[in-house]
């Protein structure tokens, strides 16, 4: 795109502020949770949030709400604008518009920079209660949802990624979410194309406004507030997590929700697979679990392969069979049992969607509907916490 056209575009969309397609400075953006000391009502947090979809591309594309697009290429050591500008990074700063990005409005900050390894990376920085809002839309179907549900799992949601942040302060990692199911699914309110869909938006950011601010805490600091799809009747406590705990779910055990149960059957080659990726050769022979959760979800199994055996996690065995068919580690049932030689493939039955760790989404739901308010749910769920604004509590 030639250079006077590309001012003339940017112009005209009102996209970004002339200083889009300035060099930035070499220093991060702010991380979140800073300036010390914790924050106060008036401070804002801001996210660092990595966008999975670009992670590692070789071309970025921008588009406003007219359709009008902007393009960034990797080119040799640097990035090409489409603008013609070459530059190590950009920084957008939208105006009053937000950026377009596969048709959904980002509001915040996107700097656009090479990766290390290769391939661009692309974060933005958005406000925290923008970025709750942006994870309600892509954790819950907006349609069916209750207020309470909604305001529980804003909570949930704030708490986590200050928790996740606050973690991740101290690890090699860096300091930022990624905008998928490695962390909270983030997802950007889109224009409502209903009226339906335009009462739900207006209860989501109603639920979002009168939670502004809060959190759970555990002994002052703030909780690492798990939450997952479905428990199936019980969810699960982690050691890792002070305070977490395991409790009955009204929602999912009295079950108007319909079957929670789901299984499967792991192919030859998917056994395969998953002895490959632990080292054990190209055959499971046996599996069985070598430690079970109080509520009987397991956490590890142990695998005997044809050249070699190994204890893994559960989270991992899922990830090598595949998560959208491996649903939780909740098992009911194994057929060849655990154990017992395996064949050929592996029938696994079980309960649940998730990890089962804190506040159940199909639980909360019911409980919504049965008129629970917030409080009740985010008590059930996580009953050794305190509800405090995040403006009191221990963020660093
Ligand atoms: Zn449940």
């Amino acid at each position: 795109m030639k250079a006077p056209f590309a001012a003339f575009l940017l112009a005209v969309t009102g996209l970004f502020t002339p200083a889009c397609l300035q060099p930035v400075r070499r220093e991060l953006p702010p991380t979140p949770l800073e300036p010390k000391p914790a924050p106060s009502r008036t401070t804002p947090i801001e996210i660092t949030l990595r966008l999975s979809q670009f992670e590692g591309a070789d071309s970025l594309v921008l588009a406003d709400a007219a359709g009008e697009e902007l393009r960034f290429q990797v080119e040799g050591q640097k990035l090409r604008c489409s603008t013609g500008a070459l530059r190590n990074e950009f920084l957008l700063r939208p105006s009053a518009r937000a950026l377009g990005i596969d048709g959904l409005p980002y509001r915040g900050a996107l700097r656009i920079f090479l990766r290390p390894e290769g391939g661009m990376r692309a974060e933005l920085s958005v406000d925290l209660e923008e970025y709750i809002t942006g994870v309600l839309a892509g954790e819950l179907p907006l349609l069916r949802s209750q207020d309470a549900e909604l305001e529980a799992q804003a909570v949930a949601a704030r708490s986590y990624v200050l928790a996740r942040l606050k973690e991740r302060r101290t690890s090699s990692l860096g300091v930022f979410m990624w905008d998928d199911t490695r962390d909270q699914v983030y997802k950007p309110l889109r224009e409502a194309r209903s009226a339906p869909e335009r009462a739900a938006q207006a209860r989501l950011l109603a639920a979002v406004s009168a939670t502004s601010g809060e959190i759970l805490t555990h002994g002052g600091a703030v909780f690492d507030a798990r939450y997952h799809a479905s428990c199936g009747g019980n969810t699960s406590s982690s050691n890792k997590i002070p305070g977490s705990a395991s409790v009955q779910c009204p929602g999912c055990s009295e079950a108007s929700l319909g079957p929670t149960e789901w299984g499967f059957t792991a192919t030859p080659e998917d056994l395969a697979r998953v002895a490959k990726g632990l080292g054990i050769g190209d055959r499971v022979v046996t599996i069985e679990p070598t430690k079970t959760l109080p509520e009987g979800r397991w956490a590890e199994a142990h695998l005997i392969g044809n050249t070699g055996s190994c204890t893994t996690s559960m989270n991992k065995l899922r990830a090598l069979v595949g998560g959208k068919r491996f649903l939780s580690n909740d098992i009911e049932r194994l057929w060849p049992h655990p154990g017992e030689a395996i064949s050929s493939g592996l029938r696994i039955e079980g309960r649940g969607r998730g990890h089962g760790v804190g506040l159940c989404q199909d639980g909360a739901h019911e409980l919504a509907t049965r008129g629970w308010t917030r409080d009740q749910i985010l008590k059930h769920y996580y009953p050794s916490t305190q509800l405090q604004h995040c403006s009191s509590a221990r963020l660093l």
